[in-house]
């Protein structure tokens, strides 16, 4: 693959077009910023806090489209580069998409900033849709997993519009199905999407610039989900994370800290130090592993740390162990797919989730404890 991931390359305009200004002015609109991210942006809408991740809250579209309204910012889009792929003839039989936009920021003729920002169809979120179980009985997508103290098993859930039959563990009508990625079909449906994601990259970009408000906010990092995996992998870590040029890899002999070495006695200030990096708490930690010490745990290392990674993607997208259980269907320590199938299910639900209302969910839990 030769496109990852988001990239956003930012640039400043060099000719010094932005008027160097004196301390108490800067002082002053830093002052402005602040007042007005305290009083008229709201938490949750305009800007969120990624759990775990430390520092700055993270700036959203509607954010970003309240202070470039404050200052007086139009900004503009042009497109630098494309590739539209639609039989996928030069990229694998696989249909491709690739846009690449830079934002600029103009107050009147003036050009403040400007930032690059790129999409393409190779995301993860484009490139895959989640695989579901179909009901052998009725064919509707409504199988669920069944909770353990209602007898476990299989249900078709008819608050998603199943028929209620239960099928029981190990049932492989319903086992046998294929389930977590598979590739999306239909992205040639999600082309207007993956272009505006691009514009909507660089828009957040060059706000942070031309308002200077990356001293109170970072990169979107919904976008940055592809970066969580280097992450993970890296105990040592240097650079900020949500710096938005591309970090170097880190070399293996820095993961090897990471990675349980071979087997044997466990080095526990490592797996903690480990865990408080990822964001994971040992709270979380224990209920992930459903132990109440990690001496309990009896799989191997290697192991350990995808289960680690799993949580740690959970509390990266702000679930509660219970929430992370009822997305993968099981405890992440008894997930048997990958760590990429883990995740995928766990953006599905969150997708899903999204689509609910406080109501809706009222009544699912309500249907679950009658099951
Ligand atoms: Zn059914």
């Amino acid at each position: 693959m030769t496109v990852t991931g988001s990239q956003v390359a930012i640039r400043e305009p060099e000719t010094g077009l932005m008027p160097i200004m004196a301390l108490s002015a800067a002082r002053e609109r830093h002052k402005q910023v602040l007042a007005f991210v305290q009083d008229l942006m709201e938490d949750g809408r305009d800007y969120g806090v990624i759990p775990g991740t430390g520092g700055k809250p993270t700036l959203y579209k509607p954010g970003a489209e309240k202070l470039t309204t404050f200052f007086g910012l139009t900004p503009t889009f042009t497109l630098r580069g494309k590739v539209e792929d639609w039989s996928g003839a030069d990229h694998g039989s696989e249909p491709f998409f690739y846009y690449w936009y830079t934002c600029h920021l103009h107050r009147g003729d003036f050009l403040i900033a400007e930032a690059d920002g790129s999409c393409n169809s190779r995301e993860t979120q484009y490139r895959y849709r989640k695989g579901q179980r179909l009901c052998p009985s009725c064919g509707e997508a409504a199988i669920i997993k069944g909770r353990a103290e209602y007898g476990g098993g299989w249900l078709c859930w008819g608050k998603r519009g199943g028929c209620g039959a239960k099928f029981k563990d190990g049932a492989t009508e319903i086992e046998s199905q294929e389930v977590g990625r598979v590739l999306n079909e239909d992205i040639a449906d999600q082309v207007n999407s993956i272009l505006k994601k691009a514009q909507k990259r660089a828009f957040v970009a060059v706000t942070l610039i031309g308002v200077n408000a990356s001293q109170f906010f970072t990169q979107d990092l919904e976008d940055m989900t592809e970066d969580f995996e280097t992450e993970a992998a890296t105990i040592e870590h240097k650079t900020n994370p949500r710096d938005s040029a591309p970090r170097p890899k880190t070399p293996k002999s820095a993961q090897a800290k990471v990675a349980p070495k071979e087997e044997g006695d466990w080095d526990y200030d490592a797996w903690w130090a480990l865990a408080k990096r990822l964001g994971v708490d040992n709270d979380t930690v224990h209920a992930g592993f459903g132990v109440a010490s990690m001496k309990d745990y009896t799989g191997t290392k290697a192991h350990a740390k995808t289960v680690l990674d799993i949580a740690a993607f959970g509390v990266f997208k702000t679930l509660s162990v219970t929430d992370m259980r009822v997305a993968l269907g099981c405890l992440p320590v008894d997930w048997q797919g990958t760590l990429d199938e883990a995740k995928a299910a766990m953006q599905l639900w969150i997708a899903n989730e999204q689509g609910r209302t406080a109501h809706e969910q009222a009544q699912l839990e309500e249907g679950e404890t009658e099951f």
